[in-house]
C-alpha cells in the first residue's frame, strides 16, 4: 500500500537572488537548505542548488530506495536543469560540464556528523573536457583525487581498517608524499595527481570488490541515497542521542553547483564567525586556506591562516595570547585579497543583522570571486551564549524576552565548573603552546583514542586532528588536544558546543599513535601520563594544575536579574548543610525545597548515637540515645536558618531505612557491641532483623515515625528549639517539616499529632512560639491519588519526583542501569525518567495530586524537590501546572531560574 501522497513538493530550488524555500522552512528543508534558499534570497551569492526535503528521508527509510528514486526522479531532473541554466553548463558533459556537491543537513546543526560528496560528476572523460575548458589540469585532476576520495569514503564505505590506521586514501597520499619528498598536497604535480586517481580507484576495487562509478547519475543517486544512511550512522545517533534529538526529524538533501577554492593562488576557502564564539567578544573571526576545498580547513589538514590582520585591535582581542599563533598563519585574508576581505565583512554584517544572531559562515572564493556556502547561528560556549545574548540585546538587536530565550540554560553549567588557579601555575611545566580553540580548564590522563576516552576517570584526548568518529570519546574526555587544525576545525567547534576544554593546532606537537607516545620538545609523554589544558590562553601543562572557583561574569548577573524580572515561579534549593546552603543562596536559591535529616547522622560522632538508638530495646534506651542526638541536630538546623536568612526552609523527617546505619562489617560490629556494653551476637541479630529484600518499600519514610514517635519527637525538637533560638537572635524563621512517604491520610494525622503536640510542649517549655508548617511529599501513587484527603491536614506538598518516579514505573532507581540503557537505545524510552521527569504518566500524578490538593486547600504550596527541579523541560512542565516552586541541587539554581523565566515567557 502507498503512504505518500505523490502530490506534495519534494525538491526546492535556490539560487540566482531566488528560491522556493526561506529559513523558517528549518523542519522541512534542514537548517543549511532553508538559510541557503534565504541567502539565495536575499542577494548574498550562493551557488545555485536545489533541497530535497526531510521528509523524503522519512520515506526513504520506510519504502527504501526504489520508491524515493521514482518519487523523485522526475524533480532532480527538473532542479538539475536548472542549475545548468543558471551555470552555463551541463552535468555528465565532457565538454563544458556541472559538477556538484551533496549535503547532508538535519533541522539542526550537527557538525561533520553525517556526510557531503564534492565534485560529483566527474569521470576520465569528464575530467579532460574540466581540463580543456578551464585549462587548468592541475585544478581538473586534484578535483577528481579529492572526489573519488570523498566520495570513497561516504557511499562505498571506505575505511581505516584499524583504528591505528589512518585512512586508506590518506595512505596512498602519505605514500606518495613520502616518495616525492614533498609535505603538502598543494606540492603533487598534475602527474602525482594522476597517479593517484589510478591507485584511488585501484583500492576502491580492491576493498569493495567493485568499479569506482562513472556514470554520473549514478553516482548521484548513490550520493543522495548516503546521505539519507548516514542520518542513521553512529556518529548521527549518538549526537542526538546526547542533544535528545528524535530520530524521525531526518536529514535534508542539499545539491549544489561545485564552486571552486582549489584552482590556484587566487581561489581559497574558508570558516568564519561574527562574533568570539569562545567567549562571546563581538570581533568578525575565522579561517581559510589558499587553493583548497572546503573540508581542508575543518578537517585540519593543513592549520589554516587567519582573515584578519595582525596587529588589527580586532586581531589582538581575538588572539588573547598571540604567541598562540605562529608567523606561518600569515598573511591574513584583509592583507592577501583585500577586496574580497571586505566584500565578506559586508556579508557578515549583513547576514548577523537580518538573522539576529552570531552567525558561522562557510566562504570559497574562485579565481577572485566570492561565494557563500553556508550560514548558520554558530554554536558557541555557555560564556559566549550569555555575553552573546546581553550584547544583542544592548545593541537593540533583540529584546529582553529573547534575550533569556537565547539562553540553553543546561549549558551554565560550564560557567560554574572550576578555573585553573593562576597561583598555581609554574611556567617551566608549561610544555607548548597551542590555539585557545575552547576556554575552561582540563586535568586528565593522556588517551590516544576516541575509544578509550573512558581507561581513566579524568583523560585528555590527544589526537593529530579530531574526526567525527571520535565524538563519544570527545564527550567523555575532560579535556581535548590537537596537534592540528585551527579555531575552526571540527575538534574545535564541536568542543565549543559541548562547552569542553579544547586546546587545537598546537603545531610542536609529535604524536605517535603506533607507540603511543607524545613528544614534544625533547620530552615524552606516554599514555596516562597526567597533562593539564588551559583552553582559554591554549597552554599545554605538565602534570596537575589546582584549580579555583570562577569568576562569574557581569553577563551572567545580568541573565540572572533578567530571568527574575520574568519568572513567575519560585527556586529553591535541596541542602543538607549550612555551606550548601550559602552556596545556593549566592546562585539565588529562595529557600530550601528539602533538608534531608539522615545526612546529618551518617557523620562519625553522630552515627554511634544513631547506632544505640537504633539498638536499643526499650523506648527508655532510645530516649537516652535521642537525648545525645538532640543538640547536633538543633545546631545543624540554626546553621542551615542562618544561611537561608529567613527563606522558607523545607526539613524533612527521617527517611531511609534503619539497616543504613548499623555497621555490616564484622569488625565494626565487634567494635560497637564492645562500644555499648552489649554482645556481638546482639548487634548482629538486629542487623539480620533490619534486613530486608526490598528496602526502598520496606521499613522506611513515615513508616519508622510511626513505629518509633520519640524519633519523630526528637526531630520536631531541634526543629522548632532552632527556630526559636534564631528568633532570639531577630532572625524569623517558618519551618515547614515534612513528613515522607506518606500513602495514607491516617499515616499523615499520626505524625501531624506527634509534631504538633511536640511543638506546643516547647512553646510552653520556652514562653515563647514559632509560626510552622507541617507538610508532605507526595512520593508513593497512592497519595497523589489520595491528595485531596491528605491535603484536609497538610500545610503544603512537596513532590518527591524520585521516588514517585521509581513507584510509578516500578523501576528501581538504583537498579535500572541493567536496562535502562536498551531502553533508551531501542526507543523504549525517549529519556531516562529520574533525569527527565515523564510529563506523560508521572506528571499526571503530579497535576492531578496538585489539583485535587488544590479543590480542598485553594492556597495549598505545592512545590517538587526530585534531581527533576533542575532539568528545564521538567521546569517548564512544574510552571505549566501552576507549582509554586521547583527545588533543586544548588549548581543547577541559575539554570533553574532562567528555565522557569523561559517557561512564563512561553
Ligand atoms: P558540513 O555540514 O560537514 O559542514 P558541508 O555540506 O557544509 O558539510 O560541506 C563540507 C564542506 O564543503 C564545506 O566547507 C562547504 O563549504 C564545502 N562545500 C559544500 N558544497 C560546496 C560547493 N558546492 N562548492 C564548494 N564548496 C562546497
Ligand atoms: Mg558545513
Ligand atoms: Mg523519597
Amino acid at each position: 500500500m502507498e503512504t505518500v501522497s505523490d502530490v506534495k513538493t519534494r525538491v526546492y530550488r535556490f539560487g540566482n537572488k531566488t528560491a522556493d524555500g526561506n529559513s523558517k522552512m528549518k523542519n522541512l528543508l534542514g537548517g543549511k537548505g532553508a538559510n541557503l534558499a534565504e541567502m539565495s534570497a536575499i542577494g548574498i551569492p550562493v551557488p545555485p542548488g536545489f533541497t530535497i526535503t526531510t521528509e523524503v528521508c522519512t520515506e526513504y527509510n520506510e519504502l527504501g530506495k526504489n520508491k524515493v528514486i521514482k518519487y523523485l526522479k522526475e524533480d532532480v531532473k527538473k532542479a538539475i536543469k536548472n542549475i545548468e541554466e543558471i551555470m552555463g553548463t551541463r552535468f555528465g558533459d565532457p565538454e563544458n560540464p556541472l559538477l556538484i556537491s551533496v549535503r547532508s543537513g538535519a533541522r539542526v546543526s550537527m557538525p561533520g556528523m553525517m556526510d557531503t560528496v564534492l565534485n560529483l560528476g566527474l569521470n576520465d572523460e569528464v575530467v579532460s573536457g574540466l581540463v580543456k575548458k578551464t585549462n587548468n589540469e592541475r585544478f581538473a585532476w586534484d578535483s577528481y583525487r579529492r572526489f573519488i576520495q570523498m566520495y570513497g569514503g561516504v557511499v562505498l564505505g571506505m575505511k581505516p581498517v584499524t583504528k591505528e590506521d589512518i585512512d586508506p586514501f590518506e595512505e596512498i597520499m602519505e605514500h606518495l608524499k613520502d616518495k616525492r619528498n614533498i609535505e603538502l598536497d598543494t606540492q603533487f604535480t598534475v602527474q602525482d595527481l594522476q597517479d593517484l586517481v589510478y591507485d584511488f580507484k585501484d583500492a576502491v576495487k580492491k576493498q569493495t570488490g567493485h568499479d569506482f562509478p562513472l556514470d554520473p547519475w549514478d553516482q548521484l543517486w548513490g550520493a543522495i541515497m548516503a546521505v539519507f544512511d548516514s542520518w542513521n550512522g553512529d556518529r548521527a545517533i549518538y549526537y542526538r542521542k546526547m542533544n535528545g534529538y528524535p530520530a524521525d526529524w531526518g536529514t535534508a538533501v542539499n545539491v549544489q553547483a561545485m564552486v571552486y577554492g582549489n584552482m590556484g593562488n587566487n581561489s581559497g576557502t574558508g570558516v568564519c564567525f561574527t562574533r568570539d564564539a569562545g567567549t562571546g567578544e563581538n570581533v568578525f573571526n575565522g579561517e581559510y586556506l589558499i587553493n583548497a576545498q572546503g573540508e581542508d580547513v575543518v578537517a585540519g589538514v593543513r592549520t589554516p591562516q587567519q582573515i584578519t590582520k595582525l596587529g588589527s585591535e580586532r586581531w589582538a582581542k581575538l588572539a588573547q595570547v598571540k604567541e598562540a599563533i605562529r608567523a606561518a598563519d600569515y598573511p591574513s585574508l584583509e592583507e592577501l585579497m583585500p577586496s574580497i576581505y571586505s566584500e565578506l565583512y559586508g556579508y557578515q554584517e549583513k547576514l548577523e543583522k537580518h538573522y539576529k544572531d552570531m552567525q558561522d559562515m562557510e566562504f570559497t572564493i574562485q579565481e577572485g570571486k566570492l561565494w557563500i556556502l553556508q550560514t548558520r547561528n554558530g554554536k558557541r560556549t555557555g560564556a559566549a551564549m550569555v555575553k552573546i545574548a546581553i550584547d544583542l540585546l544592548k545593541e537593540g538587536q533583540i529584546d529582553e524576552k529573547e534575550a533569556l530565550m537565547r539562553i540553553e540554560p543546561i549549558k551554565l553549567d560550564e560557567l560554574l565548573h572550576p578555573v585553573f588557579d593562576p597561583k598555581g601555575l609554574n611556567k617551566d611545566d608549561i610544555i607548548a603552546q597551542g590555539l585557545p580553540a575552547s576556554p575552561g580548564a582540563a586535568t586528565g590522563q593522556i588517551v590516544f583514542f576516541a575509544d578509550e576516552a573512558d581507561k581513566y576517570k579524568y583523560t585528555i584526548l590527544t589526537r593529530i586532528e579530531t574526526s567525527p568518529e571520535d565524538l563519544e570519546g570527545m564527550n567523555i574526555a575532560r579535556g581535548i588536544l590537537t596537534a592540528r587544525g585551527g579555531m575552526t576545525s571540527h575538534a574545535a567547534v564541536v568542543a565549543r558546543g559541548m562547552g569542553k576544554c579544547c586546546v587545537s593546532g598546537a603545531g610542536a606537537l609529535k604524536i605517535d599513535y603506533k607507540n603511543r607516545v607524545l613528544r614534544v620538545d625533547g620530552k615524552e609523554f606516554h599514555e596516562g601520563d597526567w597533562i593539564s589544558l588551559n583552553g582559554t590562553t591554549g597552554n599545554i601543562i605538565e602534570g596537575k594544575v589546582p584549580t579555583m572557583e570562577p569568576e562569574l561574569s557581569g553577563e551572567f548577573a545580568e541573565i540572572m536579574e533578567l530571568s527574575d524580572k520574568y519568572r513567575t515561579m519560585k527556586v529553591r534549593t535541596n541542602a543538607d548543610t549550612p555551606k550548601d546552603a550559602t552556596a545556593a543562596r549566592n546562585f539565588g536559591a529562595e529557600g530550601i525545597g528539602l533538608t534531608r535529616t539522615e545526612h546529618m547522622f551518617f557523620e562519625v560522632d553522630r552515627i554511634r548515637a544513631m547506632r544505640e538508638m537504633i539498638l536499643a530495646d526499650t523506648i527508655k534506651g532510645r530516649k537516652v540515645a535521642l537525648k545525645e542526638l538532640l543538640p547536633m541536630q538543633r545546631s545543624d538546623f540554626e546553621g542551615i536558618f542562618e544561611a537561608m536568612q529567613g527563606f522558607p526552609v523545607t526539613i524533612r523527617l527521617l527517611d531511609p531505612p534503619l539497616h543504613e546505619f548499623v555497621p555490616h562489617q564484622l569488625a565494626t560490629q565487634k567494635e560497637l557491641a564492645e562500644d555499648l556494653h552489649i554482645s556481638l551476637a546482639a548487634v548482629k541479630n538486629k542487623v539480620s532483623e533490619l534486613h530486608e529484600f526490598n528496602p526502598m518499600l520496606g521499613h522506611r519514610g513515615c513508616r519508622l515515625g510511626i513505629t518509633y514517635p520519640e524519633i519523630t519527637e526528637m526531630q520536631t525538637r531541634a526543629i522548632i528549639e532552632a527556630a526559636l533560638n534564631l528568633k532570639e537572635k531577630g532572625i524569623a524563621v517558618i519551618p515547614e517539616i515534612m513528613v515522607p512517604l506518606v500513602g495514607t491520610v491516617k499515616e499523615f494525622v499520626a505524625q501531624e499529632q506527634v509534631i504538633r503536640s511536640t511543638a506546643q510542649k516547647v512553646f510552653k517549655e520556652r514562653k515563647d512560639t514559632v509560626e510552622y508548617l507541617v507538610g508532605t511529599m507526595i512520593e508513593i501513587p497512592r497519595a497523589a491519588l489520595m491528595a485531596d484527603r491528605i491535603a484536609e491536614h497538610a500545610d503544603f506538598f512537596s513532590f518527591g519526583t524520585n521516588d514517585l518516579t521509581q513507584m510509578t514505573y516500578g523501576y528501581s532507581r538504583d537498579d535500572a542501569g541493567s536496562f535502562l540503557e536498551i531502553y533508551l537505545k531501542e526507543g523504549i524510552l525517549t529519556s531516562d525518567p529520574f533525569e527527565v521527569l515523564d510529563q506523560e504518566g508521572v506528571g499526571q500524578l503530579v497535576r492531578m495530586g496538585t489539583e485535587r490538593g488544590r479543590n480542598v486547600k485553594s492556597d495549598l504550596k505545592v512545590g517538587i524537590c526530585g534531581e527533576h527541579g533542575g532539568e528545564p523541560s521538567s521546569v517548564e512542565f512544574c510552571n505549566r501546572i501552576g507549582l509554586n516552586y521547583v527545588s533543586c541541587s544548588p549548581f543547577r539554581v541559575p539554570i533553574a531560574r532562567v528555565a522557569a523565566a523561559q517557561a512564563a515567557i512561553s
